[in-house]
């Protein structure tokens, strides 16, 4: 027993010497968690508490821990071919690339990269290049939205707009601008429904002053996840794409964390009629967290024109590890298990009750409002409903509490200084009645005491 204590403790202190945590705030006091066990939903740490893993590790573990099946697709892939780079070519890449064609139910052809800060950098030197090649050299900028987060690379981090984030690693890559997002609870355009609309058009506006043909892409989650989840009304994306159109802007989705029936639909665009990207990056779910992989898919109609230019003007760009074969070969298995499982259709038809039993939390003065769609939700909490000033020590206090009694759940990132006031859960897909059960029955009870 004691020789138990004092490996763990042993294992503690190498942790506080030489990891190097993400987003870590140096706490010396703070004791960190070590996963030691996953089975389903839940995980156990090194001193035997079990929680429910209501954000799915980083919203990546969809299907949950102990998936057998996947890890014997990767075991049978590294004992068959180990690797191979694909400036030439394997087979579960092939497939993969086939198969996202499919489920995106467009026409793309993929670029494999190893996370979705990588799938996005490809995404905007492919439309910049895009364009270039078909005489537009000038049509370089990219417009993201405010709040949204698309990375920790230097590109990605320049479409991010999150000023806590991007504070001392400025400046920021040229060519990248920022518009309001469409947020009915804090917009910029007025209350109500049409605020979404406002918001949509307010990305022509910028588009007409900037100079149409200066414009590249225009970079968005369908859902902005961990800005603070905002749920649009679906026609705000039909919008947006209509414009990109009219502009010849690509619309790229970022679908790192919407994509694979986290929203309820298998990609969070397919909630907005008439709306087919340009181009689809995706990570994450796209693996349900076992493997790093990222994706960007591109719309044939971009990819024919790369093709057209021949030998001469590829796209110069390499991965060593992107579109990993034993990756590739998870994210079949992955996509397998979504669909012969049904599994979207049944995070569909679960979500509105869910929703709904959150909404109740709106009776405390403390929360603003209840947001979601598919698995994703997101509480904001605020000082009183008048004021809508954002408490982020409550959803310290919450977030705290809900794991003393067994439940982690998130907030949105590090946005501007005081606006980490989002409660997020995204609980895996495959969530059991039991486990979503206790994980709205802990957030009641949290927030109920703490009132
Ligand atoms: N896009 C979105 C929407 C994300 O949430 C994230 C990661 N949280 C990324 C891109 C970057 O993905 P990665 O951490 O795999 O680079």
């Amino acid at each position: 027993m004691q020789q138990a204590e004092a490996s763990k403790n042993n294992l503690f202190q190498k942790d506080k010497d030489h990891l190097w945590h993400a987003m870590s705030k140096y706490n010396e006091k703070a004791q960190p968690v070590v996963v030691k066990q996953g089975e389903g939903a839940w995980f156990t740490d090194m001193d035997g508490n079990e929680l429910l893993d209501g954000v799915s590790g980083l919203w990546c573990l969809n299907l949950g821990h102990g998936r057998e099946e996947i890890a014997q697709a990767a075991y049978e892939q590294m004992v068959n071919v180990a690797y191979f780079p694909l400036t030439l070519s394997h087979v579960p890449a092939i497939e993969l690339s086939a198969k996202l064609s499919e489920v995106l139910k467009g026409s793309y052809t993929t670029f494999f990269s190893n996370s979705g800060s990588e799938a996005n950098e490809v995404a905007f030197k492919i439309a910049r290049q895009y364009h270039a090649q078909n005489g537009n050299p000038e049509k370089y900028k990219i417009i993201s939205r405010y709040r949204a987060y698309h990375g920790s690379t230097l590109g990605a981090l320049s479409a991010t707009a999150q000023a806590n984030r991007k504070s001392k690693y400025g400046p920021s890559a040229p060519g990248f601008l920022q518009v309001p997002p469409p947020y009915s609870y804090r917009s910029a355009f007025g209350d109500g429904e049409k605020s979404d609309l406002a918001a949509a058009d307010y990305i022509e506006e910028v588009i007409k002053w900037e100079g149409a043909d200066s414009v590249a892409a225009v970079v968005l989650e369908p859902f902005i996840s961990g800005g603070g989840v905002l749920i649009p009304e679906p026609e705000y994306l039909t919008r947006v794409s209509e414009i990109c159109k009219k502009y010849d802007v690509l619309l790229i989705t970022d679908e790192v964390v919407s994509g694979f029936g986290r929203t309820g639909e298998m990609f969070g665009f397919m909630h907005s009629a008439g709306v087919q990207p340009d181009i689809v990056t995706m990570a994450k779910g796209i693996t349900a967290g076992y493997f790093p992989l990222g994706a960007t898919a591109v719309s044939s109609h971009i990819y024919e024109r790369f093709k057209e230019k021949g030998e001469k003007e590829h796209f110069r760009h390499v991965s060593t590890f992107g579109g990993h074969p034993a990756a590739c070969a998870v994210a079949l298995k992955t996509i397998e298990i979504l669909e012969n499982e049904d599994v979207v259709n049944r995070v569909s038809k679960q979500s509105d009750s869910l929703l709904n039993e959150l909404r109740e939390l709106e009776l405390h003065e403390q929360v603003g409002e209840v947001r979601g769609v598919g698995f994703l939700f997101g509480i904001e909490l605020v000082q009183d409903k008048d004021s809508k000033e954002p408490n982020e020590e409550l959803a310290a206090k919450v977030i705290a509490g809900c794991k003393e009694k067994g439940l982690v759940i998130g907030r949105n990132g590090d946005t501007v200084p005081g606006y980490q006031n989002v409660l997020i859960i995204a609980p895996p897909l495959t969530s059991t009645e039991k486990d979503l059960r206790f994980l709205i029955d802990t957030l009641k009870a949290v927030l109920q005491d703490l009132h």
